[in-house]
């Protein structure tokens, strides 16, 4: 059974402030170790549970956060960026089950540093509806490509918005908010034990269900995004784009084949808006 871990840096034990996940400083420096070593404590677990192959990617900023020195030599690492399919980027080779690692919030809520993809450019991102965040959007992405999200870690808000979501997924609580740059964390050395166990006993529980080790896809279904930006400039910029309707000075619409094209529109608006920073 392959294993796709995307690990985020926001939803790490001990990681409140924006400078932490930030390169340049000796504060990120601790902080993308923290990560690498979480990201390592789910491929120790899904190894043992069971795992055949796990693949890691980088799923925060530039894409290239971790310290490939310090992680599990058994894993393959995908790195670096543009790359078509973002945090999901490796799914294209094929995954059973998905691991979402130090995920956060959706924007405009009261998680720990919580945003949805670029915190300057989108307010708040619906897909046929329904509000989402970066593990609603990935997860849809991931799902047409057959893959199930079965375990993901973060803070109790983005625990607790996302748990709906993914109702037969195992949910790490590291931290929990008590505003967007404060909370309680766990220690990161519990933080890992606790990953570790549950990414073992998920690979385990999907290996004795007879869960299928390779993913087969289906067929995509068009998705309507809807999408608030910040301000009414990246309004202006982002309907420069043909297929996309704005609905009031700070509103958008736009039809996507799938829930891989909203999210690589998505990914494309955001490379836009630093024309505007
Ligand atoms: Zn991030």
């Amino acid at each position: 059974m392959k294993v796709l871990i995307s690990a985020d840096i926001e939803g790490i034990a001990g990681v409140f402030h924006p400078e932490q996940t930030r390169s340049g400083n000796g504060e990120y420096e601790a902080a993308r170790r923290w990560m690498t070593l979480e990201a390592n404590a789910a491929i120790e677990g899904a190894f043992a549970g069971g795992a055949t192959q796990v693949w890691v990617n980088d799923s925060h900023g530039g894409f290239r956060n971790l310290l490939p020195d310090l992680l599990d030599s058994r894993a393959q690492v995908v790195l670096g960026k543009p790359r078509t399919l973002g945090m999901m980027a490796g799914l294209e080779y094929g995954a059973a089950l998905v691991f979402m690692i130090g995920y956060h919030a959706m924007s405009q809520t009261r998680g720990i540093l919580a945003h949805t993809i670029n915190s300057f450019a989108f307010a708040r991102v619906s897909l046929n509806g329904e509000e989402v965040g970066e593990a609603g959007l990935y997860g849809a992405l991931a799902e047409e490509y057959g893959a199930q999200v079965a375990l993901l870690s973060g803070d109790d808000v983005f625990a607790n918005e996302t748990a709906p979501r993914f109702p037969g997924a195992r949910f790490v609580v590291t931290k929990s908010a008590t505003g967007h740059a404060s909370g309680v964390t766990q220690s990161p050395a519990s933080a890992r034990a606790a990953i570790e166990s549950a990414a073992c006993e998920v690979v385990q529980h999907h290996v004795a269900n007879g869960h299928p080790s390779q993913a087969t896809r289906g067929a995509a279904k068009p998705v309507e995004c809807e999408l608030r930006v910040q301000t009414s400039a990246l309004a202006d910029l982002f309907c420069q784009w043909p297929t996309i309707t704005r609905v009031d000075a700070v509103t958008l619409r736009f039809g996507a084949a799938s829930a891989e094209h909203a999210v690589r529109m998505l990914n494309c608006l955001s490379a836009m808006s630093f024309m505007l920073r």
